[in-house]
């Protein structure tokens, strides 16, 4: 079995000279995936390594750095799941965590439930021994800032709908990480970690930790999602994406297929990476970024701004 991991670094429009970080940020977290594959470990071990690498990273939003709900503090969202029986875990709304992905994979683990939620996840991530973290990083802190005050400029107290401020400042968007992989005994597994879209209100819980949604593994593809997280959520676009491979359709194919149907109904800023069985890494994506770096076989790492 050819193993093969891909990651992603959020889909959207990277600040002007941030590509160099965001390759080198997205090189260093698929090496730390690599490793572990190609020493013969599993695909959960791979895929969580890799997004706790990316999650320990301020520039992107997940974990430390994540980006500020609309009253100013985090809300984390991560989902885990593995082809083997179909299993995941995952958590939302967490305030105060360094590594969401471990939390919801402990969720997968040691729990008969797929996904805990705000102050039950927070206390289940200290029964776990995860000690409190505070994600917020000064430029997150002054970003959000910068957006309040614009967003009062242009939509004043009424701002219950951020899509219309969101796509004339497509800057802020992105970020979110993610992770797919399969490997030497074609385990497949995919880890997707986010702080949502920014200036969420207060409760939003995106596609990130919903299975099917912004993460899904099954025999045949694991896959990750990034962008609005509301049009993934009406698409079930990772699961959309496994139902044409099981089909009989490529990986490329099934990913275009399905990223064709959100422009077509919705002009979704989304993007996808995904893997198949086969050792076969792919990434797509509608945004004019979507920063991401993979290897398969015993082939290099290699890193791209666009696919
Ligand atoms: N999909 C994430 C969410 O909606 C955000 C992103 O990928 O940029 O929560």
């Amino acid at each position: 079995m050819g193993i093969a991991l891909i990651a992603h670094g959020g889909a959207g429009k990277w600040r002007p000279g941030s590509d160099d970080d965001a390759l080198a940020g997205l090189t260093a977290a698929v090496e730390a995936g690599r490793r572990i594959l190609a020493a013969g470990g599993s695909s959960l071990d791979a895929v969580c390594a890799t997004v706790v690498a990316l999650e320990d990273n301020p520039i992107y939003n997940a974990g430390t750095g994540a980006v500020l709900n609309f009253d100013g503090f985090c809300e984390l969202d991560a989902c885990v799941m593995e082809s083997r029986e179909a299993r995941a875990g995952a958590v939302s709304g967490l305030q105060r965590a360094k590594n969401p992905i471990l939390v919801a994979r402990k969720v997968m683990e040691e729990t008969d439930h797929v996904m805990l939620t705000g102050d039950g996840a927070q206390r289940f991530a200290r029964v776990m021994g995860f000690p409190d973290h505070d994600p917020i990083t000064p430029e997150r802190r002054a970003d959000w800032f910068d957006k309040r005050n614009r967003l009062d400029e242009v939509l004043g107290k009424h701002a219950l709908r951020m899509r219309r401020f969101l796509q004339d400042h497509p800057e802020y968007a992105g970020g979110t990480v993610g992770a797919a992989a399969v490997d030497s005994h074609g385990v497949l597994a995919a880890a997707t970690s986010t702080g949502g879209v920014t200036l969420k209100m207060v409760g939003r819980v995106g596609d990130s930790p919903v299975p099917g949604a912004g993460n899904y593994a099954c025999a045949r593809v694991a896959a990750s999602a990034t962008g609005t997280g509301e049009f993934v959520l009406r698409s079930l676009a990772t699961r959309a994406v496994a139902e044409r491979v099981e089909r009989g359709e490529s990986l490329a194919a099934s990913m275009e297929a399905v990223l064709e149907g959100l422009g077509r109904d919705y002009d979704a800023d989304v993007g996808l990476i995904a893997v198949d069985a086969t050792g076969m890494p792919v990434a797509r994506h509608r945004t004019r970024d979507m920063p991401h770096a993979w290897f398969c076989g015993d082939g290099p790492v290699a890193a791209r701004m666009r696919a």
